[in-house]
């Protein structure tokens, strides 16, 4: 048919939910609380393996764009301008709206407004009696998706995350896309610890740019330790889920990372048709915020 319209070139997903309802995919729910996750069962590759065959087209459109243009190159030029912080200033709530503004062509009527992800994850924390920096974190922990409504493509906003400057993980979904990722050239990259030292840390090593990182330079030094790696390091599968990277970390990332998985099944398997009331929720969430993220916060 003449009207079917192409793949858009840099945002092939229908809603930034496509790529997280696909991770629900790749890492199925445990049937029950203290299962191991399945990508840890001996059925990990099998499962791994159909996957990738079942895979949306839009999905690995999606991961092609990101694993070419991801970049160190492109990785400074992102930092460089957004660690600048200078443009708005929101308080916490303001960029909940804010990100609420944000429309795509997914389906209203299956889709949750994006304000609602955060509350459900953020509740579902509440209910399991966790610390209230922990259900801050819950829901803050997406906010960095308004890079999109900066202007950012798709791939530069979400997707799973993994350090440039070093040899690209065999573990990283769709790997082979890195092929043509133009790093694949720099010889100095192609190592395990490419321009990096063995454990030198997290903190050391530039990750791929999307909003796990600008969020976390937004409200870095506001929230405990465990908060902030829950927020910089929550769409890095390839290291807490897969376990790669660990040649990197030094004895504090891997002290924290245990926080990053405790917090990821409450943002994969929160979401649900039961709509969190908004408005009634708010005065319990503004006491939480007033707390650890008072006033305005530079974006
Ligand atoms: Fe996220
Ligand atoms: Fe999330």
């Amino acid at each position: 048919m003449s009207n079917l319209k192409p793949l858009s070139e840099s945002s092939p997903l229908a809603s930034l939910d496509e790529w997280e309802d696909d991770l629900k995919r790749r890492y199925p729910e445990p049937a029950a609380p203290g299962d191991a996750p399945a990508a840890a069962t001996d059925k990990g590759e099998a499962q791994f393996r159909d996957y990738r065959a079942e895979a949306r087209a839009s999905v690995k459109e999606f991961y092609r764009l990101n694993h070419r243009y991801q970049t160190v190159d492109f990785v400074r030029t992102k930092r460089e301008d957004y660690l600048a912080k200078s443009r708005r200033k929101m308080s916490v709530w303001e960029a909940l709206e804010y990100l609420n503004t944000l429309v795509d062509d997914s389906d209203p009527d299956t889709e949750l407004p994006q304000i609602e992800h955060c509350l459900q994850t953020a509740e579902a924390i509440r209910r399991d009696g966790h610390p209230r920096w922990f259900i801050l974190t819950g829901l803050i922990h997406d906010l960095g998706k308004i890079l999109c409504l900066f202007g950012e493509p798709q791939w530069a906003v979400v997707g799973d995350t993994f350090p440039v400057g070093c040899a690209f993980s065999p573990k990283i979904v769709f790997a082979e896309f890195f092929g043509e990722n133009p790093d694949r050239q720099q010889a100095e990259y192609q190592s395990p610890c490419g321009i990096y030292s063995a454990g030198c840390g997290l903190d050391n090593v530039l990750m791929s740019w999307g909003h796990d990182e600008y969020l976390y330079h937004v409200v870095k030094g506001r929230l405990p330790p465990e908060a902030l790696y829950m927020i910089r390091y929550h769409s890095f599968y390839p290291a807490h889920r897969d376990g790669a990277y660990g040649h990197l970390m030094n004895a504090e990332d891997r002290r924290l990372f245990a926080a990053v998985r405790a917090f990821n099944p409450y943002d994969l398997y929160t979401k649900s048709q039961e709509r969190p009331l908004v408005a009634e929720l708010r005065p319990f969430y503004q006491d939480l915020i007033d707390e650890y993220l008072p006033g305005e916060l530079s974006w």
